[in-house]
């Protein structure tokens, strides 16, 4: 039998969808992109603009979709950033470094959209407003519902045969909650919608949590704010310790806040604020998704989800790129597209309901016994080479032995250097060098 080619709508023109895309015109599908803004990016698409609401509350603010501050650089080498055809190099570009800002990023996607030919695909300020199925009981018809966003509203329904998620997953934010909060006067934002830090020119400033984000933050602020606080849930002294960043005060939680305003700590220490940042990480988000229950958002777990990327009753028709988190995103979205792809064009076969189902039980189970919560579904760490090992010979692509090796050498430097730097690690740390070395000690 020949390969099946089918009508497949992708909504979002960030890095996943744009891979997706690809990925699907490759395999002999026919596309069309629908994306919000006004070009392509996604994350990378730096917005100066804050949310009416700061903390994200509000569903009815006006959504600003990238969670970028103006002066961030990757986090993650140029060389761990690009796809397996098309790296993200430094020829002709901006910014050679090997962590560069985020402006590099957009260059490089937006290189990658040209060199695809996948301008004609996307269809820019178009925002998805509805997905569901056209007839009832049919997986493979699919009703998408979309507006066109400023100027003249326009408004249309397409049919398609499969539907491929790729909106993001760092716009809709979380935030810590602690008694006295919401009545708090002091100003309070999400680091979604931090983007400078002159307006916190000699203030105190709180910030909360203990991941990326917040060291990031609290090192653009330092130089600017009278005091930097970070307060976390984190209790092992260890992990703080290494994550702490020079010059920034210490604290545990937040156990309640004062109505005269001070902010007390669950050691029963106190201060007072200008201002609170939540650094508390994302929900997924899908606005337009109307299942009828089949894929829910529970605890952050976006379910049922084969391997992250199918919900057995509906697949393949529909279909989630770039769910899982503390990965390669690059490497994964192409990975999962291709497989998306190949399945959809019956070049690959799925298992049966029942089984994919099984499949998502025996996870949840493993990520019980590992003794996390329910919102650490999508969480790889270090099962990330693994997945990406499963997907790579779901492709029948050459072994990634020896790659997955190779990026655990990188990364493990990568994050010695990190915890024991200071803020100019990226430029202290030669990647170049280290590339180097790993690839002689491959050939010995
Ligand atoms: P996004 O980039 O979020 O794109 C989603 C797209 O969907 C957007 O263009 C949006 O406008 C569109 N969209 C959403 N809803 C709709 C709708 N209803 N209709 C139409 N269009 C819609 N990764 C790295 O590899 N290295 C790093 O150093 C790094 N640093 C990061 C720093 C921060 C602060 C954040 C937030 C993320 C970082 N990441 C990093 C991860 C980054 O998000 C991924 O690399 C990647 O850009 C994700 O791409 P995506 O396409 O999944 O999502």
């Amino acid at each position: 039998m020949g390969k099946l080619h089918v009508k497949a709508a992708v909504i979002g023109a960030g890095l996943a969808g744009l891979v997706a895309a690809r990925e699907l015109c490759r395999e002999g599908h026919q596309v069309v992109v629908f994306e919000r803004a006004n070009d392509v990016g996604g994350t990378w698409l730096y917005d100066p603009r804050i949310e009416s609401d700061p903390l994200g509350l509000d569903p009815g603010r006006n959504i600003v979709h990238a969670s970028m501050h103006r002066s961030l650089r990757v986090n993650l080498p140029r060389q761990l950033m690009g796809f397996s055809d098309y790296q993200f190099l430094k020829k002709g570009c901006g910014d050679p470094r090997s962590f560069p800002g985020h402006e590099e990023v957009l260059r490089f996607l937006r290189g990658f959209m040209e060199d695809s030919g996948l301008i004609e695909l996307i269809r820019f300020g178009h925002e998805v407003v509805r997905v569901e199925r056209a007839v009832e009981g049919r997986r493979d018809q699919w009703a998408v519902e979309w507006r066109t966003c400023g100027g003249e509203e326009v408004a249309g329904v397409e049919v398609f045969e499969a539907v491929v998620v790729c909106n993001g997953k760092y716009t809709q934010p979380k935030i810590a909650e602690f008694p006295g909060r919401s009545t708090w006067q002091g100003e309070q934002l999400h680091s979604h919608n931090y983007r400078v830090p002159e307006p916190y020119k000699d203030k105190i400033v709180l910030i909360i949590g203990r991941g990326v984000s917040a060291s990031e933050i609290a090192q653009d602020i330092l130089p600017f704010a009278r005091e930097v606080h970070q307060a976390s849930r984190e209790t092992n002294l260890e992990v703080v310790k290494l994550r702490k960043v020079p010059g920034v005060f210490q604290h545990p939680m937040i156990a309640w806040a004062d109505e005269d305003g001070r902010l007390v700590f669950q050691d029963e220490s106190s201060m007072y604020a200008y201002v609170i940042i939540h650094c508390t990480g994302y929900r997924y988000h899908f606005p337009f998704l109307k299942t009828e229950g089949l894929v829910n958002v529970d605890d952050n777990r976006v379910g049922p989800l084969y391997k992250h990327v199918f919900p057995p009753s509906l697949a393949p028709w529909l279909s989630f790129i770039g769910i899982p988190y503390l990965t390669f995103p690059a490497q994964l979205s192409e990975l999962q597209s291709r497989w998306v792809a190949k399945v959809l064009s019956g070049e690959l076969v799925l298992p049966s309901d029942e089984e994919m189902m099984s499949s998502v039980q025996e996870h949840y189970q493993h990520i019980e016994e590992l003794g996390w919560p329910k919102r650490f579904t999508h969480r790889l760490e270090q099962g990330k080479f693994e997945y990406e090992k499963w997907l790579v010979d779901q492709l029948g692509l050459p072994s990634m032995e020896q790659r997955s090796e190779k990026m655990v050498l990188i990364l493990s430097e990568l994050f010695k250097f990190r915890q024991f730097a200071d803020e100019h690690w990226r430029d202290n740390l030669d990647v170049e060098k280290l590339m180097q070395e790993n690839q002689a000690k491959s050939l010995n």
